[in-house]
């Protein structure tokens, strides 16, 4: 294999901030281990629209080692900034990173170990962190392969600006964080935007002059546990409505509202050029209005104890809307499927490791089926703040004192599936 030779005590899967986080760690542990991206560094930001700015603060760009010092910590960040944030991580502690080496196989390797197969070769290793991304598979409702021919449907992954979609009104499916920022672009480059609606917390950008991110992190928000959800599909929950374009601001259901967006209830169905929308609209923006009084809640409990003063965050304005139950898509041109995304490792990680969602099952990023295997920058994987890019150091870290305590033992892999 070019670059790689064929046994390591450690191999990571994927260079974005987990894979890195996680090889800094090792490497400050002095354990020998290789990191395989079957891209480049970063690649994943690299794949979000053109205009993409973080949606944390800067501060946030804060990996383990590598603190943010610029001068801009409330600032927002264009996509390729977050890319040469990334990639001077790697550098600054030389990450033994291989690029452009996928793998597309894991199993158990012959006589104890693990087997990667990749395009350049096969590996062997000890012990494996994956860490494949947060956000893998996007989430496309069956309902999306009823459009007529005449619309195009694309995923959120595969837009790129407005002028790189067909001509026509706008249909986005999804009013997540994605969905809400190119509905915005989109009507502000003059589009007629019409965007169905599900369920997402929201709160304003800046209350109190700060930035709100900054405010929960003064609280256990992002130190929320995994078993702290109601169920665990409230995993594939929204994140909290906010946007970094433009120096950041607020952008919910209201303030698209406003701005002349056509808001509607969940994609229901489509035959022909018909397309039912379900009458939930109110019961929606209501979830979020519930999300953003248990917000309000938390600061007013966990600010004062430190000698903080708590932001004020007044009621919303009562919410009204008579959203269309059914919309003729003549005259739309394009369809974006902004829904979310699934856990996707089925395809080539081949032990039976996942839930019935897909998640890995892990205890602290460590497989509970396979011994050796572990996983960092999953949603959820022990926090809230587990996927994003000041919470995954903390797994990381973690992950990396296991593999450092496990590592004089021989172990036996269970046998793939
Ligand atoms: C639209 C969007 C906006 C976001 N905004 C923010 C934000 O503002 N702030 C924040 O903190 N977080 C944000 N996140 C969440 C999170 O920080 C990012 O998803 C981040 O990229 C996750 O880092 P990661 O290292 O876990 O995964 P990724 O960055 O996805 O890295 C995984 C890497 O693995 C590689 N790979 C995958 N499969 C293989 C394989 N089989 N073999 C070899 N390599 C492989 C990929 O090429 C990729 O480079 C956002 C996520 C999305 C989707």
């Amino acid at each position: 294999m070019v670059g790689v030779p064929n046994g390591f005590p450690v191999v990571v899967v994927g260079a974005g901030q987990a894979g890195l986080a996680v090889s800094y760690e090792l490497t400050a542990l002095g354990i020998e281990h290789v990191v395989l991206e079957r891209a480049r560094v970063g690649q994943s930001w690299l794949g979000l629209w053109d205009s993409f700015c973080l949606v944390t603060p800067n501060w946030t760009m804060s990996l383990p080692g590598a603190a943010y010092t610029g001068d801009d910590p409330e600032g927002f960040v264009p996509r390729d900034e977050i890319v040469e944030y990334l990639r001077r991580y790697a550098s600054s502690f030389g990450a033994p990173v291989r690029e452009g080496v996928g793998v597309d196989s894991l199993e158990a390797g012959p006589g104890g170990g693990f087997l990667l197969r990749t395009l350049a070769g096969e590996l062997r290793a000890g012990s494996v962190v994956v860490c494949t991304g947060a956000y893998q598979r996007p989430h496309r409702p069956e309902i999306a392969a009823g459009f007529p021919r005449d619309v195009l449907v694309i995923d959120a992954q595969d837009y790129r600006n407005p002028t790189a979609l067909p001509p026509g009104k706008v249909l986005v499916v999804g009013s997540g964080q994605t969905g809400c920022q190119l509905t915005e672009e989109l009507h502000q480059a003059g589009r007629e935007v019409f965007l169905a609606c599900g369920r997402a917390p929201w709160l304003p950008r800046r209350p109190g002059g700060r930035d709100i991110v900054t405010w929960l992190k003064e609280t256990s928000f992002f130190d929320t546990p995994l078993s702290a959800l109601p169920s665990p599909a409230a995993r594939l929950g929204a994140n909290l409505l906010v946007t970094g374009h433009r120096g950041g601001h607020d952008l919910h259901y209201r303030t698209l509202q406003a701005m002349g967006v056509h808001l509607l209830g969940h994609l229901a169905g489509v035959k022909g050029h018909r397309a039912s929308f379900a009458d939930d609209l109110a019961d929606s923006v209501a979830f979020g209005d519930a999300r953003h009084a248990d917000i309000r809640k938390l600061l007013g409990e966990q600010l004062p104890p430190k000698g903080i003063a708590v932001p004020e965050l007044p009621d919303p304005p009562p919410f009204h809307a008579d959203p269309p139950l059914e919309l003729d898509l003549r005259g739309f041109g394009v369809a974006i499927f902004t829904s979310g995304f699934r856990p996707d490792y089925s395809h080539w990680v081949r032990f039976p490791a996942f839930d019935a969602m897909g998640f890995p099952l892990t205890d602290n990023g460590a497989s509970t089926v396979v011994p050796g295997l572990f996983f960092c920058g999953v949603h959820f994987l022990r926090k809230r703040k587990s996927s994003v890019l000041f919470g995954v150091g903390e797994d990381a870290a973690i992950v990396a004192q296991s593999i450092a305590r496990n590592r004089p033992q021989q172990r036996t892999v269970p046998s793939s599936a």
